[in-house]
């Protein structure tokens, strides 16, 4: 069985073929600046094919869809003889808001309750929506199924999930913590207990997703009961340009002093904050890192504030969860940043966290970063959406 993974952005749109015998990616690629002009990225896994990188006119996302068949199935680049090897296909959905508490096959009722969570993700709904419609349009009736980012968050107790606002706010408009990056928590959480060689059931788990956006997860049994980003991903940790936890004083106090709309204020939250508003520097970590090696103190600070956070938002969890049996350390940052990784952990003495050293300076794998005697264990597990995404549209068109 092969299964297209898709994940549609308003402009871009990757994918990723996979063999679910194997688990192997026959070919992934990239469709970007879509509605503009239009460029295809699209890399074959297997021998003897070549990577096509080229522009291509894209002027909706239904020409990107046909283009990236047109490769998948040409005897040039392509990894599969016609489009009737492509069993189904997955689509990532950002918010299924509380309708959606796993991944369901598409259908018109789907359709429409997606559609009903886009004031939730005004940006990214819509896109995934276009996406899945392309999709239909130019694959007819190849079963297709949405995978949400919220969905592993809606096992949350109200107690967490809930603002401390008035209860009309949450019964009339939706209002509470959603939580995002589901799939990947899910993910590194499963691979954990497998690596642990125990069941989920049996283990509490702290996962932090740290990447451009990061969010962390208490993972407790198997099952998510508190996550770090919200309504929107804007809170939590800082984040690349997000700022994360703000007083909502400070939100009236700036748009009073210097008369900013809504839109610029939340522009500063959303796309100049977080560790590049506070070092100035930069929102790359790897830029943050050679700063503060060449003595920025600013960039240092960022970091700094960054190790805190995920610090003290892990202790918190902790606490939810009445201890930790691991620690997952995932994404961009967390996979790549062994010193991001040490800064973190040294705040976890107190839960007997040992980290090996040698250990932690591995990268691109599944790895151990605790010592054997260290009382909780410390993963770094790079994540695999797309698995995911195609292992639950496997099982739901099975
Ligand atoms: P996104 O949230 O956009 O999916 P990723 O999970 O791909 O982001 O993470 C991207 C971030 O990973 C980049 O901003 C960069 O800071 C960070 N990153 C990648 N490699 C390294 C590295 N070697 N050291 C530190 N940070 C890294």
């Amino acid at each position: 069985m092969k299964i297209l993974v898709i994940n549609a952005g308003s402009s871009s749109l990757k994918y990723q073929l996979i063999d679910m015998e194997t688990e192997a990616v026959l070919a992934k690629g990239l469709c970007e600046r879509i509605g503009i002009d239009g460029h295809l990225k699209h890399t074959p896994l297997v021998e003897g094919r070549e990577v096509f990188n080229e522009d291509v006119a894209m002027p909706t996302h239904s020409e990107a869809i046909a283009a990236v068949i047109d490769k998948l199935t040409s005897p040039q680049y392509g990894v599969v003889n016609s489009m009737k090897e492509i069993d189904a296909v997955g689509h990532r959905v950002v918010h299924g808001g509380e309708k959606f508490a796993s991944s369901v096959l598409i259908t018109d009722d789907v359709m429409k309750a997606i559609e009903e969570c886009i004031p939730f993700a005004p940006l990214h709904n819509p896109a995934n929506i276009t996406g899945i419609k392309a999709c239909q349009a130019v694959m007819g009736k190849v079963p297709m199924v949405a995978v949400f980012d919220t969905a592993f968050h809606q096992t949350m107790p109200a107690k967490a999930y809930m603002y401390a606002l008035p209860y009309q706010y949450y019964l009339s408009n939706g209002v509470r913590r959603y939580g995002f990056h589901g799939t990947s928590h899910r993910y590194v959480s499963s691979r954990c207990a497998e690596l642990m060689g125990k069941p989920i059931e049996e283990l509490k788990i702290v996962s932090c997703h740290m990447g451009n956006g990061s969010s962390l997860a208490a993972i407790d049994h198997g099952k998510c009961v508190d996550t770090s980003m919200g309504f929107t991903p804007l809170v939590g940790l800082p984040m690349g340009t997000r700022c994360g936890d703000l007083d909502a004083g400070v939100i009236q106090y700036l748009m009073n002093k210097y008369g900013y709309s809504i839109d610029e204020m939340l522009n500063i939250l959303n796309k100049k904050s977080g560790v590049l508003g506070v070092s100035g520097v930069s929102s790359d970590f790897r830029d943050l890192d050679k700063a503060a090696a060449e003595g920025n103190e600013r960039a240092q600070l960022a970091l700094d504030m960054f190790h805190y956070w995920v610090a003290k938002v892990a202790g918190s969890y902790v606490a939810a969860m009445n201890g930790v049996d691991a620690i997952v350390y995932t994404a961009g940052v967390g996979e790549n940043s062994g010193p991001t990784r040490a800064a973190i952990s040294k705040y976890f003495g107190y839960l007997g966290v040992k980290i090996d050293e040698e250990a932690n300076k591995k990268r691109g794998e599944d790895i151990e970063i605790s010592t054997p005697d260290s009382k909780v264990k410390v993963f770094v597990i790079p994540t695999n959406e797309e698995l995911v995404i195609a292992r639950d549209t496997r099982d739901i068109i099975a």
